[in-house]
C-alpha cells in the first residue's frame, strides 16, 4: 500500500495547482471522523465545507445511492425521472418555492439564478447588486458577482452587469439601484467572507428596498441552507422571504448537486430552451438528496442542531473570555460559527489551522478573519468538547 506522503507527491505532480492543500490524502470517513492514507484519524469540523451535513458515509444516504445506482444512473433531462420529481416536490413543500431547477454546484445554481433574474426582469434589466465580502462561486459570472477583488484579479475583464454595495449599508445599496437593475443577490450569512451574519433588520431593509424598486431578491444559501443554521433554510429564521434561493453544498451530502428555487411567477420566465444542464437532477444525486431531506426533517433533528449550535457558541464564548488578547468574538447561526481572531492575531490564523491539523482537528480559516466551525450536523457534544480543547491548546501554543 502506498503511504500518505507518496500519494501527496503523486497528487502534487499531476493536479493543477489550484488549492493550498494540507499534506494529507484522505481515504475513508464515518460520521465526524476522517482517516488518511497513513491510518491517522481526524475530527472533521470542515465537513467538505458544509457539504457532509449528515457526516461521512451516512448509512441512509449511502443506502439510497447504492439502491439508485442499481436502478438508473442517468438519463437526459429530455425525460422525467422519479427521484428528481420527488426531490423537487419535497423542496417546494418545505420552502416558499413552487419550482426548482437542478444543476451540479453552487456556482451553477447562482448562474441559473442570475439568468432567471435577467429573463424575469425583461429587456434592459440585467444588473445585479451583490455585497462587499460576498462569495458566490468561481465561474466568471459568479466571480463577477463575488464582492472580493482577490477573486477577480488576473481574470479581467469581468462580465458586465455586476456591482457591489458596501456591507451593512442600506443607503449605499439603494444608491446603486439604476434603470438596469434587476436583482439583489446576497448570502443571509457570509460564509467564505468570514462567517458574517447579515443583521435581520438589514435583511428586512433589503427586502423592502427590493419591493419598492421592483427588484428580485436572491438568497445564496449554498453554504447555510440544508439545516446548517438550525432550520432547513436560513431565511425561515430571519423573517425575510426571498424571490429566488440557491442551494448546493449540503443538498446531497457530498454528491455534486445544486438547485435554484423560485415562486411560480418568477419561474415562469424560464420556458423550454431557456436553460439546461446535462447532469442536473441526476437520479443518484437526487436519491441522495431525498435521503438527506428525510433525515433533516425527522422530528427533533433540527432542534438538536440548534441545541448543539448553542453549546458550541457557549464553549467558544468561554475561549473569547479567556483569551481576549487573541480572540474578538463569536458569530454565526446554528452549526456555522466563526471564532473571529483579533486583527493583530489574524496573521496567525493559517498557523493555528496547521497546528490543529497536526493535533487531529480539521478546521479552516475563513476570509482571513475567523476560524470557521462547520462540523457535520450529527456532531456530538463530546466531539464539540474535544474540538474546543484542541482549539484552546492550539491557541496557547
Ligand atoms: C461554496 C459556495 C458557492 C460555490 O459553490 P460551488 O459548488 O463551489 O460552485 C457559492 N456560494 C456560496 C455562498 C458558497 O459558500
Amino acid at each position: 500500500m502506498t503511504n500518505n506522503s507518496e500519494w501527496n507527491q503523486r497528487g502534487n505532480r499531476v493536479l493543477m495547482n489550484t488549492y493550498g492543500r494540507l499534506p494529507v490524502t484522505m481515504v475513508r470517513g464515518s460520521g465526524c471522523v476522517l482517516h488518511d492514507a497513513g491510518g491517522r484519524e481526524y475530527l472533521d469540523f470542515v465537513a467538505g465545507i458544509a457539504v457532509c451535513n449528515l457526516g461521512h458515509c451516512h448509512p441512509a444516504v449511502s443506502a439510497a445511492i447504492q439502491a439508485q445506482a442499481e436502478k438508473l444512473v442517468h438519463v437526459s433531462n429530455l425525460y422525467h425521472t422519479t427521484p428528481q420529481i420527488e426531490l423537487a416536490e419535497q423542496l417546494c413543500a418545505n420552502s416558499f418555492a413552487d419550482r426548482v431547477f437542478f444543476c451540479n454546484s453552487g456556482a451553477e445554481a447562482n448562474e441559473a439564478a442570475i439568468k432567471l433574474a435577467r429573463k424575469a426582469g425583461g429587456e434592459d434589466k440585467y444588473e445585479i447588486i451583490s455585497l462587499a465580502g460576498s462569495f458566490h462561486g468561481r465561474t466568471l459570472a459568479t466571480v463577477a458577482a463575488t464582492g472580493q477583488s482577490k477573486f477577480h484579479e488576473g481574470f479581467e475583464p469581468m462580465p458586465a452587469g455586476f456591482v457591489h454595495a458596501p456591507f451593512g449599508d442600506l443607503e449605499g445599496l439603494e444608491r446603486l439601484v439604476g434603470p438596469h437593475t434587476c436583482a439583489v443577490l446576497c448570502e443571509p450569512l457570509q460564509g467564505e467572507g468570514g462567517v458574517r451574519p447579515l443583521a435581520p433588520e438589514y435583511l428586512r431593509g433589503i427586502r423592502e428596498l427590493c419591493h419598492r424598486h421592483g427588484l428580485l431578491l436572491i438568497f445564496d444559501e449554498v453554504q447555510v441552507g440544508m439545516g446548517r443554521t438550525g432550520s432547513l433554510l436560513a431565511y425561515e429564521q430571519l423573517g425575510v422571504t426571498p424571490d429566488i434561493i440557491t442551494l448546493a453544498k449540503g443538498l446531497a451530502n457530498g454528491l455534486p448537486m445544486g438547485a435554484m428555487l423560485a415562486g411560480e411567477e418568477v419561474a415562469a420566465a424560464f420556458t423550454p430552451g431557456s436553460h439546461a444542464s446535462t447532469f442536473g437532477g441526476n437520479p443518484v444525486a437526487a436519491a441522495a438528496a431525498l435521503a438527506v431531506l428525510d433525515t433533516l426533517l425527522a422530528p427533533d433533528f433540527l432542534a438538536e442542531v440548534r441545541d448543539k449550535g448553542a453549546y458550541l457558541v457557549a464553549g467558544l464564548n468561554e475561549l473569547v473570555q479567556r483569551y481576549p488578547d487573541r480572540l474578538q468574538e463569536v458569530r454565526g447561526m446554528g452549526l456555522i460559527q466563526g471564532l473571529v481572531l483579533r486583527e493583530e492575531f489574524r496573521d496567525q490564523g493559517p498557523a493555528v489551522v496547521q497546528n490543529l491539523f497536526e493535533r487531529g482537528l480539521l478546521l479552516n480559516f475563513a476570509g482571513h478573519t475567523a476560524l470557521r466551525f462547520i462540523p457535520p450536523l450529527v456532531v456530538s457534544k463530546t466531539e464539540i468538547d474535544r474540538a474546543l480543547e484542541m482549539v484552546e491548546e492550539a491557541l496557547l501554543r
